[in-house]
């Protein structure tokens, strides 16, 4: 058992307490001081005692959305002003390299760890990060997309990924489950075929993420549409579905609290009310906006709707690093009037919530994991809430024994 004592404790679900204490054991939360009676704790067992001095304990964050595998891209997809035509950079990238580097893999899952995360959403179409993150400290959900805009038997593609998907032993850290890519590269008998599979799993999608694909939704037009036509799987039958992504999803019985929404830079606002009034959660992630191309997302509108917001940085392709504490420093710049206090949420119990792990992670509560880190502050910080939100860097973060 081991008692810590810091300047600042965060619990998440509660106010910071100053001058707190949170008491660890086996791995779980046994213990926490709230506002009121810090320093209070009264113990009926002799544990260590550990003075942290100057610095915020919070819960590791989550890191609602990366796709791991392509951290071998890293710096190689430049950034663009059109998303479809960086997408088809990335694609036409992967088909020359020809699999996936385990080497890169196993360097992003460290930073990430280091960065303070203890929770990922990790999207793959190889699988190959599965070992790597099965045996490291992270847990998470582990997303095996789908893409197929003209695929001639969807149930057996769904089939045929639940196989390759539960070829190993399910590990207690990890959810896994099928998922689709996006509105306009799966069909909508994939998109049923894999509805049907879900059950009461997460089902992370790109949704609303560029101006390209509203229009494809809206008239089966543009630049999604003619990239398709390459790619030599348009299929002439589809017919589009006249409005946005998420009445669409909403058709396709996709739309409800199991929804996680990612992006959604172009949602209106009807749209961000209808995934709110689901109960579904939507990912933001500025930094990889900004890099594709797909525009800067209305951060404050995304909260003034009352949807649920986590926080993701999307993958090495598209984004400098994997720290969730920079991606917050990015959606605190386009919405500096969202209090930090909601940031902290999104990038903790909205993403464990979301990912299915609301039980174990995001919080400081008696009986969750004991997943905490440390982040050194200044000698004076007025608002400990408003300074993590700036951007913390690796160097001031460090993981506490779990006693
Ligand atoms: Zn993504």
């Amino acid at each position: 058992m081991i008692r810590y004592r810091a300047a600042w404790i965060l619990p998440i679900a509660a106010p910071p307490v100053r001058a707190g204490e949170v008491v660890v054991e086996n791995g779980r939360i046994v213990r926490v001081s709230d506002a009121g009676d810090a320093a209070a704790i009264p113990f009926d067992r002799e544990c260590e005692a550990i003075d942290l001095g100057n610095v915020a304990v919070l819960p590791g964050l989550v890191n609602t959305h990366t796709h791991l595998e392509l951290s071998w891209m890293r710096g190689l997809v430049a950034p663009s002003n059109s998303m479809p035509a960086w997408a088809a950079s990335l694609m036409s990238l992967r088909r020359q390299h020809g699999g996936e580097s385990v080497g890169p893999i196993a360097t992003a899952i460290e930073q990430t760890r280091a960065a303070g995360t203890a929770l990922v959403g990790d999207v793959t179409n190889t699988l190959a990060a599965d070992q790597l993150l099965r045996d490291s400290s992270l847990a998470g959900a582990m997303f095996y997309e789908l893409l197929g805009f003209n695929a001639p038997n969807p149930e057996q593609a769904v089939s045929a990924a639940r196989v390759a998907l539960h070829g190993e032993p399910d590990h207690p850290d990890w959810i896994r489950t099928i998922v689709p890519h996006a509105p306009y590269s799966v069909s909508p008998a994939l998109f049923r075929a894999i509805e049907a599979a879900a059950g009461d799993l997460p089902v992370s999608i790109h949704v609303g993420e560029s101006a390209d694909e509203m229009e494809f939704l809206r008239t089966a037009t543009g630049a999604w549409r003619d990239l398709l036509g390459r790619l030599g799987v348009w299929n002439d039958r589809w017919e589009p579905p006249g409005c946005g992504p998420i009445e669409y999803l909403d058709r396709l019985g996709l739309l409800n609290e199991h929804l996680i929404a990612v992006h959604g830079t172009q949602l209106p606002d009807a749209e961000l009310e209808r995934l709110a009034t689901a109960g579904g959660t939507l990912v933001t992630c500025p930094r990889s906006n900004r890099w594709t191309g797909a525009g800067v997302p209305p951060i404050q509108r995304f909260y003034e709707s009352g949807v649920r917001v986590a926080v993701g940085t999307d993958s090495l392709a598209s984004v400098e690093d994997l720290n969730v504490f920079g991606e917050l420093a990015c959606v605190h710049q386009l919405a500096p009037h969202v209090p930090a206090r909601r940031l902290l949420e999104s990038a903790t119990i909205e993403g464990a919530r979301a990912l299915g792990f609301r039980r174990e992670f995001g919080t400081i509560e008696a009986g969750k994991r004991a997943a905490l880190i440390a982040v050194s502050l200044p000698r004076h910080v007025d608002d400990v809430e408003e300074w993590l939100v700036r951007g913390i860097e690796p160097d001031v973060i460090e993981w506490l024994d779990e006693g």
